[in-house]
């Protein structure tokens, strides 16, 4: 017989989704003896066995692997054979520096779904958990990965528990937060009238309240949620007005796939992508109604399914298949994670708060994901999702990326790793920016950082630049679209000079210019902006992001001057004459208006011109609500020209034009979509033309918009261009902080800084 010994190392996400007992055990099943143990590059595992036995637990190993573990590489490599006997998990050894990839929260899994109806010491057990399913990032306070540096240290494990924690073949072999109803966390009602933490009289009630169309406020995995029955439009409303909530979609919660499937339209990729392990919210096209005040008017809804035990049993109660499940908190501060800020902040606005006694410390959202193109995109990269690294092909050591103003993470550079930050939000508060500095200290510790070098936007005024200033450590500064591209490039592992499209609402560019619109050639180093929207007054500055209208007069007043009065078109007529003056004084006066190329703002323009929002209740409402609308049946699109700049001064014309005509704001906005699809791709072929570079990156929050993205990337495609679009990180601002990190890294690398 032929014995081999072999070396096997495996990389990827391997580390607390219970990998080294899945070896254990297969390794037992496939007669291999020797060890398996955690390192700080991944798993390794020397295994002694005959040729055949070998093989199979090969393929076992990277076939059967736990669910949520993500295999990378597994490298095997014969060694002089060994004379093992056994089979054994050597401890991993708690060297400081050991150990980066921290398992994101995992929801829990079909074999403990099963147990809390068959388990005696966990029916119907809320926190029931194992190695392939549970919460992690939102739990862990510290390295290695033990229940005593986690928020379960404060429940001691009964000795049943304790015996599956202990037995190798059981699936809660260390299972960190295993527990049971008897030594497990509770949950606990507090309403007005009562106070429980009976298990069936917490769900119960619960149930209750949601159907009777009430709203109650439940502690989730890494914060609260506010839920009310998705199909009575009164609760959702009630919801809606009780949190002063901007129209802002809700996200939803269905009991199932099948249910889902009813209200959504839902492609193969999409179906994996909602019911996977990390279940993100995804945004899908509406196919039945919900509650009007769900949407507010949009045709998409943002869907997830249930990921925590509590979520499963509440369903069994309700008579409704479908919840909203939207984070609770004041506008525009963080998600509340103790219970202490919800008595106080959500009890008032909500008919129960359901809470449990398990402290979160990381706090985390729900994730959201679009899938475009049969690929999936983030949009907010939170639960599920994080601390997952970053693979990257240079060393980003002690690199403290700051990241933008909205939608702010952070990001931190660790070999060649970047670990991004949980969704952080908009950086305008005290509370925000208490929960980002002290999430940077959190997640320094957590993964044993040692700042060398910070790095931050252009930008002076946002907090993050500011934090970065502050922190006594070397500054570099990074302009905000090209630390867009150079987050896609780092996602895609590209390092040489490529035509960046960068689209967003706004970024300082470094002439001291809002930039929005800009087409650069870069590598990871340094950029040069090649062409952009041509420049316009934003009058009134950053109100404009919430008063489209204001862009609809300067683009208006640009091509018709003050002959815009006298317009026939609904946006002219409903306009206070008044307000609109002072617009135009400001611009005649150069009184707040800085100048922008901003795509977002032209967006924005666009749909304040169509009347189809002229006020925004939310960030980007406007772009959305434009897109919305757009009639995916016409092809045709307006004029444009591109100069040393790109003028789209005709365009506003013809729109004008076509309003005034009756076409169908559907069918104008698609005619905008597909002039703005257009000009990136005569911009993207001018500059290949004389560069000669072919490979091109789309990134910024414009991107974000489906019908955009999808034909400009078919078109480039289709003209031999390689195209790169932000995947598992959002093109959105909260991509940033990675972007910055790169080109930090890069520039230290080049001795520029
Ligand atoms: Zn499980
Ligand atoms: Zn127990
Ligand atoms: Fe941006």
């Amino acid at each position: 017989m032929g014995f081999v010994t072999l070396k096997i190392t495996v990389k990827g996400l391997v580390q607390g989704v219970g990998f080294r007992p899945f070896i254990y055990r297969i390794a037992h099943h496939h007669n291999i003896y020797g060890w398996v143990e955690n390192r700080n590059d991944g798993v390794r595992i020397h295994a002694r066995g005959n040729k055949s036995d070998i093989d199979s637990f090969i393929v076992s190993l990277k076939k059967k692997r736990p669910l949520a573990s993500t295999i990378k590489s597994v490298s095997v490599e014969e060694i002089s054979s060994a004379k093992y006997t056994t089979f054994i998990i050597v401890n991993s050894k708690s060297d400081s520096d050991e150990i980066t990839d921290i398992s994101p929260d995992i929801a829990v899994c079909p074999a403990c779904l099963r147990d809390m109806k068959e388990q005696s010491h966990r029916i119907n057990f809320p926190f029931i958990n194992c190695t392939n399913c549970g919460p992690r990032f939102s739990i862990i306070k510290d390295l290695p990965y033990d229940r005593n540096k986690t928020t379960m240290n404060v429940f001691q494990m009964c000795d049943v528990c304790a015996g599956e924690y202990s037995d190798v073949m059981d699936r809660r072999f260390h299972a960190q937060p295993v527990a049971c109803l008897k030594c497990g966390p509770r949950y606990e009602l507090i309403s007005k009238y009562e106070k429980t933490n009976n298990p069936g009289k917490v769900l119960e009630l619960t149930s209750v309240i949601i159907n009777n169309g009430g709203t109650v406020s439940i502690k989730g995995i890494g914060g609260y949620f506010m839920a009310c029955d998705a199909l009575n439009e009164l609760a959702v409303k009630q919801l809606r007005q009780s949190r002063l909530r901007e129209g802002k979609p809700f996200a939803v919660m269905f009991k199932g796939i099948e249910t889902l499937r009813e209200y959504a339209m839902v492609n193969a990729e999409e179906q994996e992508l909602v019911q996977s392990w990390r279940r993100p919210i995804v945004l899908l096209k509406s196919r039945k109604n919900l509650a009007f005040s769900v949407s507010v008017g949009f045709d998409t809804l943002g869907a997830m399914l249930p990921y925590m035990p509590f979520h499963y049993l509440l369903f069994s109660k309700l008579n409704t298949p479908v919840i909203v499940l939207t984070s609770g908190n004041i506008p525009d501060e963080p998600i509340i994670i103790t219970d202490e800020e919800a008595s106080k902040k959500l009890l008032p606005v909500s008919d129960a708060l359901v809470t449990y006694n398990r402290e979160i410390f990381n706090r985390v959202d729900d994730s959201v994901q679009m899938v475009v193109n049969k690929t999936p995109r983030s949009i907010r990269r939170s639960r599920g999702y994080v601390p997952e690294p970053v693979d990257l092909e240079q060393n980003v050591n002690g690199i403290i990326a700051c990241g933008a103003e909205l939608v702010n993470t952070f990001c931190l550079g660790k070999g060649k790793q970047a670990i991004m930050s949980q969704y952080i939000g908009d950086l305008k508060n005290w509370e925000t920016y208490e929960f980002y500095s002290e999430s940077i200290e959190k997640q320094k510790m957590l993964f044993r950082i040692d700042p060398v070098l910070i790095v931050c936007d252009l930008h002076p005024e946002y907090l993050s630049t500011k934090y970065a200033l502050e922190s006594g450590l070397p500054v570099v500064k990074v302009q905000h679209h090209h630390a867009h591209i150079a987050a896609c490039m780092a996602e895609h592992n590209l390092d040489e000079k490529v035509i960046g499209v960068g689209f967003d609402g706004i970024g300082l560019g470094d002439d001291n210019r809002i930039w929005g619109g800009e087409f650069i050639i870069c590598d990871l180093a340094d950029y040069e902006r090649v062409t952009h929207f041509s420049y316009i007054p934003m009058p009134g500055g950053d109100k404009t992001a919430l008063e489209p209208w204001r862009m609809g007069i300067a683009y208006l007043y640009k091509v018709y001057g003050s002959d815009l009065f006298k317009l026939n078109i609904p946006f002219i007529k409903d306009l206070n004459r008044k307000n609109a003056m002072d617009i135009i004084q400001m611009i005649d006066n150069d009184i707040n208006c800085p100048l922008t190329s901003s795509s977002g703002r032209l967006f924005d323009a666009v749909a304040a011109i169509l009347n189809i929002c002229t006020h925004s209740g939310f960030h980007a409402e406007a772009p959305m609500r434009l897109e919305s609308v757009a009639d995916q049946n016409c092809l045709s699109s307006y004029s444009y020209e591109i100069r040393h700049t790109i003028h789209v001064e005709v365009m506003i014309k013809e729109i004008v034009n076509d309003i005034i005509n009756g076409i169908t704001a559907g069918e104008i906005s698609a005619k905008f979509h597909n002039t703005v699809i257009s000009i990136i791709f005569a911009a993207a072929n001018k500059i290949r033309k004389k560069s000669g570079i072919s490979k091109v990156v789309l990134s910024g929050g414009t991107f974000q918009n489906r019908y955009l993205l999808e034909s400009v990337e078919k078109k480039l495609t289709k003209e031999n261009y390689k195209v790169y679009i932000p995947g598992s990180i959002p093109s959105n601002d909260s991509g940033i902080a990675l972007g910055q990190l790169v080109i930090a890294s890069k520039r230290r690398e080049l001795k520029c800084v």
